[in-house]
């Protein structure tokens, strides 16, 4: 897979999804900065009706990328690590709220060592996606010891213009994940966008490591 995703303007979105945000936003920026940044991101239907958690079509790609880029301009210089909170907490509801639907919930994780955990639940995100997603288009692989996820048609982006990678949401929910997988804390891991879509890139890639040189 090497190929540019060619993802149309209006390339639908799930519900579950969208509502999966949306609960980590209303965690990070409470009640009124959610409301504000629905408002602001042409979300406003949402605003005190959150959309149902299943997997019907009730959202545009670009409008989940517009309200990511909401939060941005709502929180200023800040937006980057509130983006990254709000992915953690998206993450966190999703596995107490969608492990289902995700995925997530017949991962046996404890039977793994650690170093093979974060690797499964990278590869749990990408089957959650994929099944949920109909253009979902994720690679997760190891390059020079280093985890490596690559999303061919990154939906936090979609559409987006920015001379800097932007998925900044994602960043937060890949960390959460592999300290949930790991039983860690999520400062015990680096995550980063390398290559963002929005900046011309054919993907968003995202490299994993651990902050304990012991790994
Ligand atoms: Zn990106």
């Amino acid at each position: 897979m090497a190929e540019r995703v060619q993802l149309p303007d209006d390339a639908p979105y799930v519900n579950a999804l969208l509502l999966q945000a949306i609960q980590g936003i209303a965690e990070v920026l409470g009640v009124n900065g959610l409301n504000a940044v629905l408002r602001a991101s042409g979300l406003g239907r949402f605003v005190d009706n959150p959309p149902p958690n299943n997997l019907e079509k009730g959202v545009l790609a670009r409008e989940y990328a517009r309200l990511n880029q909401a939060v941005e301009e709502f929180t200023g210089r800040g937006g980057k690590g509130m983006l990254q909170r709000i992915g953690r907490a998206s993450f966190r509801w999703a596995v107490r709220e969608q492990a289902t639907t995700m995925g997530l919930a017949n991962l046996a994780l404890k039977a793994l060592p650690h170093r093979l955990r974060k690797r499964a639940i990278l590869l749990g995100i990408r089957k959650g996606l994929t099944d949920t997603v109909e253009y979902a288009a994720i690679e997760v692989k190891e390059e020079k010891g280093v985890l490596v996820y690559m999303d061919y048609a990154c939906t936090i982006c979609h559409t987006r213009h920015s001379d800097q990678p932007v998925c900044h949401l994602y960043v937060g929910t890949l960390g959460e994940a592999v300290a949930f997988a790991t039983g860690r804390d999520f400062r015990d891991f680096e995550v980063v966008e390398t290559h963002c879509r929005a900046a011309g890139d054919i993907f968003c890639r995202f490299e994993i490591r651990d902050r304990d040189v012991n790994g």
